[in-house]
């Protein structure tokens, strides 16, 4: 295959990358997972090479896959868990329902039970969200880790583990692909009970930051598990604290309350001690749940304020910034834990 020598050494784009329009804003950005140094060019064809191992990686639909052979693996075995498998589905169904939305879809969405937690969610919303994704006007630059089918914002871009709906790029939490202070802000929103280790996680959302940059992040606390493809662990508010320690001026919430944890929980116990079959029963079963319960869900708008609520809280938030100095989180803290 015949490389382009002139985008390789020289750290410019020199031949164009079949990728999607999107990630023009990222060229010359993206890093090599398998060394961890060189940058990623178009190699003129089908393919990504980086400049400095020479790994090649594959492009599907315009996005990037730049996973690590090791990265490869360890999705692999996660993936083919069932619940792995009812993810990639779940994915999948959301992009096929959008593509041909059906009359039919469209009944059963309106009559569908009614949602019985409350979630706060401040760090994509107007306020907060102003903040995270336009705090450098229009161009901010967004990472979302673990991000899709769902898109916040057009300055966002989303990084998952599959070439989902609205992923921009394919890659590894643990092991994010992109250069040293690319992103304006970088969100998480309920993915670091999924991750391998948090900790590695962190410290590579805070290297691709900028300093002065917005770190927002989501875990839940009392909160059923979930596998996306896996579940590992949960967080209280003190242990979101001590996980983040590494921001600057760092403000912390209830993102789903108690009454909320609650619910959701008996929700969960009552489908269990229905039987299986029919499964219409059980469908009553969970709509008449949440058709008589939902409307508890909004005591949490109270509850959330109260300082004591955050023992049996659902999960939480977390809004701060990367520090603008580098005394607090060089980035040789943030390479050394790779
Ligand atoms: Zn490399």
């Amino acid at each position: 295959m015949i490389e382009s020598m002139s985008s390789r050494g020289s750290g410019e784009a020199g031949s164009p990358m079949p990728l999607s329009p999107r990630l023009r804003a990222l060229e010359g950005r993206l890093r090599c997972p398998e060394c961890g140094k060189g940058r990623i060019f178009g190699d003129g064809a089908v393919e990504l090479v980086c400049a400095d191992c020479n790994s090649r990686f594959g492009i599907q639909d315009g996005v990037p896959l730049l996973l690590s052979a090791r990265s490869r693996g360890e999705l692999r075995s996660d993936l083919q868990t069932e619940t792995g498998e009812q993810m990639v589905a779940e994915y999948q169904a959301v992009e096929s329902s959008r593509r041909k939305p059906r009359v039919a879809s469209r009944w059963l969405r309106i009559l569908r039970p009614p949602d019985v937690m409350y979630h706060t969610n401040p760090g994509m919303r107007k306020g907060a969200a102003s903040r995270v994704f336009d705090h450098r006007g229009p161009g901010t630059l967004v990472l979302n880790v673990g991000g899709g089918p769902t898109r916040y914002s057009p300055h966002e871009f989303t990084l998952n583990l599959e070439p989902f709906h609205n992923v921009d790029v394919v890659g590894d939490a643990h092991d994010l692909p992109f250069t040293d202070g690319t992103f304006d802000s970088v969100i998480s929103n309920a993915v670091l009970e999924h991750v391998g280790d948090p900790e590695v996680a962190i410290a590579e959302m805070l290297r691709v930051l900028k300093p002065g940059g917005y770190l927002y992040a989501e875990v839940p606390f009392i909160f059923f598990f979930h596998g996306y493809p896996s579940d590992y662990r949960r967080y209280t508010r003190e242990g979101v604290r001590r996980m983040f320690q590494g921001l600057a001026d760092p403000e912390i919430g209830i993102a789903i309350g108690p009454v909320s944890a609650l619910l959701q929980t008996a929700n969960m116990v009552v489908g269990m001690l229905v039987p299986e079959r029919p499964v219409l029963l059980r469908r009553v079963a969970n709509g008449l749940f949440r058709w008589l319960t939902f409307g508890f869900k909004y005591l949490d708008k109270f509850l959330i304020k109260k300082e004591r609520s955050h023992v049996v809280a659902g999960g939480f938030w977390i809004l701060g910034r990367k520090p603008a100095s580098d005394d607090r989180m060089d980035s040789d803290s943030a390479t050394s834990v790779r």
